[in-house]
């Protein structure tokens, strides 16, 4: 399970490891909804005085707020916690190769808003595209009349290998871009607190918080869309490897001299099993298929939500085209 947050050892002051320490308390009450200082302090591994301290300074800042009382054994009546849903709110944003999908959740991440854009082919540049998207937050705002000071966060998916820790774009095929700061370019314009990954990255870290990924250590999240990939977590944290490409394996080649990919490359994985891919193979095994000639909009998949199996050495999980 995902749930320590790790402290940068570059710098470890009090302030940051105290810092660490409110945010899994934090984190905590959010997979929880509800939870007293006790489970808190067993849950996050702090001592007592560490977790009332804390959970002191939050109350007086208004982020958490007593949500009930539970009995306990022989004393007075414990409080039962929970994260206040209007201290504020944050917006999560999805920029993928045709759309951006913008979404508004108070702090116990109820859904408030949903907007979504096409992003044309046209478009391109990153000014472009960061234009875009300020324009879409604005309006998902607007839509519920929330003031921008009530908005305490955003975080944003950004398709291609993306370097966190400088907030650099570093590739991104579909459009040409080649280390572009992007997260530079919208903190000029949002000027709010940003937090910009890869969507593998967000979508391991989704899974392993409020999906198949619960209660299991290590665990990978496959992404197939228009590029392939996956994010890891491996014991309990996110796996960016020495690169930050954990995972980024679509362009892996797999047929030598195989079909040309995006990239420039030829049989890269993403080729065959990404949706361009697949529709290829499809048009080579059916070139009359009704699924290749389709009028309507296809409906988007929802994720599946499966219970994780678990592979062994004997029994390896694979998928039959890529398995031998
Ligand atoms: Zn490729």
């Amino acid at each position: 399970m995902l749930s320590n947050f790790p402290i940068d050892k570059s710098q470890p002051t009090t302030r940051n490891i105290r810092e660490a320490n409110r945010l899994q308390i934090l984190h905590q009450l959010l997979l929880r909804k509800n939870s007293t200082r006790q489970e808190l302090t067993q849950l996050t591994g702090l001592s007592n005085a560490t977790v009332a301290n804390l959970i002191a300074n939050m109350m007086e800042e208004g982020l958490i707020v007593e949500a009930g009382t539970a009995a306990s054994q022989g004393g007075r009546p414990t409080a039962i916690l929970s994260v206040n849903a209007s201290a504020g709110a944050c917006v999560g944003v999805d920029v993928a190769e045709t759309y951006i999908r913008f979404e508004l959740y108070d702090l116990t991440l109820q859904n408030l808003a949903e907007h979504e854009i096409e992003l044309p082919s046209t478009q391109k540049e990153p000014q472009e595209v960061v234009n875009m998207i300020v324009s879409g937050f604005n309006t998902l705002l607007d839509r519920v009349g929330l003031p921008r000071d009530q908005v305490v966060g955003v975080g944003i998916s950004i398709p291609g290998p993306f370097e966190h820790s400088t907030g650099v774009s570093v590739f991104a095929p579909s459009w040409g871009w080649r280390d572009v700061s992007l997260q530079s370019m919208l903190e000029k314009e949002l000027n709010l607190p940003l937090y910009m990954d890869n969507p593998l990255k967000f979508n391991a870290l989704a899974e392993a918080w409020f999906g198949a990924g619960q209660g299991v250590d290590t665990m990978a999240a496959l992404v197939l869309g228009t590029g392939v990939g996956a994010g890891l977590v491996i014991n309990g944290q996110l796996f960016r490897g020495a690169s930050n490409t954990a995972g980024e394996w679509g362009h892996s080649v797999i047929v030598a001299g195989g079909r040309a990919c995006r990239c420039g490359n030829q049989g890269c994985l993403e080729a065959y099993v990404g949706a361009p891919g697949i529709i290829q193979t499809l048009a080579e095994i059916d070139p009359k298929s009704p699924l290749l000639f389709l009028k309507t909009k296809p409906a988007r998949f929802q994720p599946l939500q499966l219970p994780p199996k678990r592979a062994t050495p004997q029994k390896p999980l694979c998928i039959k085209p890529l398995c031998t």
